[in-house]
């Protein structure tokens, strides 16, 4: 894996916390002597600290640009990666990881706040997202493209549940461009690939109750969630197979999840 990681730039979504984080260090792992990392989110201050961190735990091999993005707006995105600078804009791999769910409500209670918010993030900023770098990757082998995408989804996206209408649309529009993307580059040179994890343990779980720890805890009764290191290891997995193989489309949950 080091070997086909090597020399590679890799652009995080997301990375200030949960799974996003846990990935950029599972990276800097996989390839400790030559790597590049763009992490982004709009939390900078967390950014900077898991640069550093990331710098004590592997050393300077990795070189790690943190930007402060909100992949909601649309013109920010496109200014990011017109600007970046030299040695970080040939983008390998995108992670389009960013993504939040807010409030859980049945239908006639949702917010028209949380509504967009939820949308404005998880489905138009991932396509901001890819809409900004896929022409990077179109541009390499004469046309013929190279790169992979990988877009977080979840298991919502697929096992919708009550209460979480608008998060599992949110996802199963993910999951819908993601195929669709994928029929679309097929001729391509890009990788274009799933992760839809299940219950997983960060922020985001005490997010969609507003704070209340109790009620995230209610949730996994019963079932002992994964760390967001289980999705990262997954991610770096399925990046690091070689240049032929698509690891297209994966479902990863804990034992036990209904
Ligand atoms: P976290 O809340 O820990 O991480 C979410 C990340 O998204 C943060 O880094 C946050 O950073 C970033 N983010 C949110 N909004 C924006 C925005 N507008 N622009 C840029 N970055 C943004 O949760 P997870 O690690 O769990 O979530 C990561 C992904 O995994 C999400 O897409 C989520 O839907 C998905 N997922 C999570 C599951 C779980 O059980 N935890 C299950 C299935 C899927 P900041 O606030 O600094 O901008």
């Amino acid at each position: 894996v080091a070997k086909r990681l090597q020399g590679k730039t890799i652009l995080i979504t997301g990375a200030s916390s949960g799974i996003g984080r846990s990935t950029a260090f599972e990276f800097a792992r996989a390839s400790p002597t030559d790597l590049k990392l763009i992490l982004t989110a709009r939390r900078i201050d967390s950014l900077k600290q898991i640069a550093a961190d990331i710098a004590k735990e592997v050393g300077s091999g990795v070189k790690v640009l943190p930007v402060q993005l909100d992949v909601s707006n649309a013109d920010q995105v496109r200014q990011f990666v017109a600007s970046l600078p030299a040695e970080f804009q040939e983008i390998d791999v995108l992670l389009n990881n960013a993504g939040l769910v807010k409030g859980v409500a049945k239908a006639p209670e949702i917010a028209e706040d949380d509504m967009n918010v939820m949308f404005n993030t998880n489905v138009l900023g991932l396509i901001n997202m890819t809409q900004a770098v896929l022409p990077i990757m179109l541009r390499r082998n004469g046309g013929e493209g190279a790169g992979d995408i990988i877009n977080i989804g979840s298991i919502a996206g697929r096992e919708p549940y009550v209460g979480g209408g608008i998060y599992c649309a949110t996802k199963a529009a993910v999951r819908s461009f993601t195929e669709s993307l994928r029929k679309e580059l097929i001729s391509k040179r890009i990788r274009v690939i799933s992760v839809d994890p299940g219950q997983v343990e960060t922020e985001f779980s005490v997010v969609r109750f507003g704070g209340d720890k109790a009620k995230a805890d209610a949730v996994y009764a019963g079932c002992e969630p994964l760390t967001p290191d289980d999705i990262a290891e997954v991610i770096v997995f399925t990046a690091g197979r070689r240049e032929n193989v698509v690891v297209a489309d994966t479902l990863v949950f804990p034992n036990h999840q209904a």
